[in-house]
């Protein structure tokens, strides 16, 4: 550990919808000095106790922490002006509607900086700052697992605006032959009701983990991820596309295969109108990828999100 003597340390909190992880480290090539998992249940305050108690515990231990950094599942209120910023807004997750996620840390790190952005922004300045995204200012960061999120950069900004983006929810064009339902709750076949996992599950009858490399429900989820992909591309004019979460490891399909595949797909939705190096043949395979942290990239950026609050490295470009 005597690499991260001096650096300052950061606690960080990977908040999902099954478990949170919670870790205290500088970021970069320091080793993490500790990391915890707690289930995420059904009771936000008594889980936000135990959180507290344990970086509490990992202060007492390591030293004090500069700041905090909380990438959060959604949604999520980012309004610094509003009663609610700080807490999950309108989740279905049994009792964590409304749940206030900042406060109960503001109240035992008093005047402590704390960083609070979405779990797919805090994951794309992850990538931005030690993976996948090292020198880009414009690029999109997905999860692609239980549901869909998606977050990134413009001009080197993190993307935020009315809310925070919401990607995973658009529409997509249906494939001819396609009669599947869409498993999204409120808009049935959306991207999330096509592509996430239990959409993957409820399409197949089987959990997409366990369907064979030759199963239609890949080529159909396949295409479908094209479509917003080119989607995202057109609207936000991307420089790289990152796709984390459990979907893109395809089972037995496998990770190189899914975005061999997806990569061939997007060029064949786009049908050539967007011309750029990035998007050739070879180009792509730098232009799709998986992220550079893998399953890490969550608990990263959380400590990317305690960095940017005490004004350390992260996006601190002026709005452009
Ligand atoms: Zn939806």
């Amino acid at each position: 550990m005597s690499g991260t003597v001096g650096k300052p340390i950061f606690g960080a909190i990977e908040a999902g919808g099954t478990k949170f992880v919670c870790a205290v480290g500088s970021g970069g090539d320091s080793p993490l000095l500790a990391r915890a998992s707690f289930p995420t249940g059904d009771n936000p305050s008594l889980l936000m106790g135990e959180v507290v108690a344990w970086l509490k515990a990992r202060q007492a231990e390591h030293g004090p922490l500069a700041a905090l950094g909380v990438a959060s599942f959604g949604p999520v209120d980012l309004d610094e002006r509003s009663s609610t910023y700080g807490f999950i807004t309108t989740t279905p997750k049994p009792g964590w509607n409304n749940a206030d996620i900042v406060g109960p840390l503001r109240q035992a790190f008093k005047g402590l900086p704390i960083g609070f952005d979405t779990d797919v922004n805090g994951a794309a300045l992850g990538e931005w700052h030690w993976g996948a995204a090292q020198g880009l200012e414009d690029f999109v960061y997905l999860t692609v697992g239980t549901g869909i999120g998606g977050g990134g950069m413009a001009r080197g900004r993190l993307l935020h605006g009315l809310v925070h983006p919401e990607m995973g929810h658009m529409g997509l064009p249906r494939i001819e032959g396609d009669d599947f339902a869409g498993a999204c709750r409120f808009h049935g076949r959306c991207w999330e009701g096509l592509c996430a996992g239990p959409a993957i599950a409820k399409r197949a009858g089987m959990p997409a983990e366990s369907l064979p490399p030759d199963h239609p429900a890949w080529a159909m989820t396949i295409r479908y991820m094209a479509h917003a992909l080119v989607n995202l591309t057109c609207a936000l004019s991307p420089r790289r596309i990152i796709i984390g979460g459990s979907v893109r490891k395809a089972g037995q399909l496998g990770e190189d295969r899914f975005f061999e595949r997806l990569r061939i797909e997007f060029r064949s939705v786009m049908a050539g109108y967007i011309t750029s190096p990035a998007l050739t043949e070879s180009g792509i395979a730098t232009f799709i990828v998986p992220p550079s942290l893998g399953d890490n990239a969550g608990i990263c950026g959380a400590i990317a999100l305690a960095q940017a609050a005490c004004g350390q490295g992260a996006d601190r470009k002026p709005a452009g």
